[in-house]
């Protein structure tokens, strides 16, 4: 059954319908859309909603940035036999102490050529950096600490000659079958590397979510028009993808749509059936011309929640259309590009990540650079720069910027602080979760 389009009715359908289906719509959700929630709420809400992406096998060459869903065992002792380290002799190293220093050469190990062994006291093999070491051979000394003439080489009388030296042992990197990445981690050059090693010329990957940003507003014009005066060329379309392809997602479309509630509502819907992500900008809000809320629950689409007490961001909405087949999560996020732009990295971005099962980290956190006053009970994301100090701290100061439109001052800014609702008074030198930009 389809969700009433009729507001009233509609919030009855979906309170009833949690009751029916509680793992489905939360009654917690159904009393959170129609308040203004906390950012600890937002977030559970959205973890609880998101909507896991489905695997697929894909080859090496084309797993770049995407997230591991299997782990990756060693198939062999890594090192896989004892290797040189050094261009050198292998010796067996007690005939060093007891014989003259002196060793006949009777063979030669390249990398790439089987195993030699070293049969009489006093011989030696000529070893290059990557070969099997000989059996009978206990270390390998350095070209540069001997002295050879014709078919003998004499060790320097300083070199030291241990068991062990010069030679990178089977298995002491990882033995069979050893875990070398677990599920859940990005794939990048090293990563790839391990992958390789092992023979993996195809990964089990979670799917690269098919993502679409849309963004809203008859005043916004195209970046190669030139705007009338009361019109502005449109940048949140641009950096937003430019953040997610930057932090590994890669499949993200663009669309632009006008204030109008029936095109609106006919674009999402079908959107809605081609996207695993939707996240829109603008006309969230209660302009006359936010449509959005209303196209969005009218195509179906359960709303977790609006208002969330932060600045910037307070107009943030999202929602879960429930299909059986398919169940797409919607961000619709203000049309400020700062709250644009922080709401993408504080919600849509780690949603995100979860739904591709990326090993989640704690946020990290930076000293706060300035003391800082904020009383309204909302929580600040303050962008901020970050700078190490000799101690390897990081501190983060507050650059001051106008308004939740000046992206200029942002562009100065590594990321932003989250400075909580419970306090007005915010001291130099405290910790608090810092949130890097996507760049
Ligand atoms: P809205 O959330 O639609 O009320 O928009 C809030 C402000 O953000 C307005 O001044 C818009 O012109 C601006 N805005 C909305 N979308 C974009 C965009 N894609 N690029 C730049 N500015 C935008
Ligand atoms: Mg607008």
């Amino acid at each position: 059954m389809r969700a009433p389009k009729n507001g009233a009715t509609r919030e009855l359908f979906w309170l009833l319908r949690s009751f029916r289906h509680p793992g489905l719509a939360k009654p917690v959700g159904i009393l959170n859309h129609l308040r203004v929630i906390t950012v600890e709420e937002a977030q559970t809400l959205i973890q609880e909603n998101v909507t896991p992406m489905a695997r697929e096998t894909v080859s090496i060459e084309s797993c770049l940035n995407r997230v591991l869903a299997e782990p990756l065992l060693a198939d062999r002792d890594l090192p896989p036999f004892n290797r040189s380290t050094f261009d050198g002799f292998a010796i067996a190293s007690t005939d060093a102490s007891s014989g003259t220093g002196a060793f006949s050469i009777v063979g030669v190990g390249f990398a790439g050529e089987p195993k030699l062994e070293l049969r009489n006291p006093g011989d030696c093999i000529e070893i290059m950096t990557g070969a099997p070491v000989p059996d009978g051979a206990d270390c390998v000394i350095k070209v540069e600490d001997t002295n050879v003439d014709g078919n003998v080489v004499r060790l320097n009388d300083d070199v030291i000659v241990k068991p062990g030296i010069g030679i990178h042992p089977q298995g002491s990197d990882a033995h069979s079958k050893q875990e070398l990445l677990k599920a859940g981690r990005r794939m990048t050059a090293k990563e790839i590397a391990i992958a390789a090693s092992i023979g993996k010329s195809k990964l089990l990957v979670a799917k690269d979510p098919r993502i679409l940003i849309v963004t809203t507003g008859d005043e916004l014009v195209d970046i190669a028009s030139a705007p009338l005066p009361h019109q502005i060329r449109r940048s949140n379309d641009l950096s937003l993808s430019i953040a997610l392809r930057t932090a590994g997602y890669q499949n993200v479309e663009r669309h632009h749509l006008v204030d109008d509630l029936k095109e609106t509502e006919s674009f999402v819907s079908e959107a809605l059936s081609q996207y695993d992500i939707l996240i829109l900008a603008g006309g969230v809000s209660k302009g006359k011309k936010d449509y959005l809320p209303d196209a969005l629950e009218r195509a179906g689409v359960r709303k977790s929640f609006q208002w969330v007490s932060q600045r910037p961001g307070k107009p943030l909405w999202f929602g879960t259309l429930d299909t059986a087949q398919h169940r797409p999560n919607v961000f619709a996020l203000p049309g400020n590009p700062v709250s644009c732009f922080t709401c993408l990295h504080r919600y849509a971005l780690p949603a995100l990540n979860l739904s591709s099962g990326l090993n989640s980290t704690p946020t990290p956190k930076a000293l706060l650079g300035e003391p800082f006053r904020f009383p309204p009970p909302l929580t600040l994301f303050l962008p901020a720069k970050l700078q190490i100090d000799e101690d390897a701290r990081p501190w983060a100061t507050p650059l001051p910027f106008n308004t939740s439109s000046d992206f200029i001052s942002v562009a100065s800014t590594d990321g932003f602080l989250e400075l909580p609702s419970s306090q007005t008074e915010f001291e130099k030198g405290v910790p608090f979760p810092f949130y890097p930009w996507s760049v």
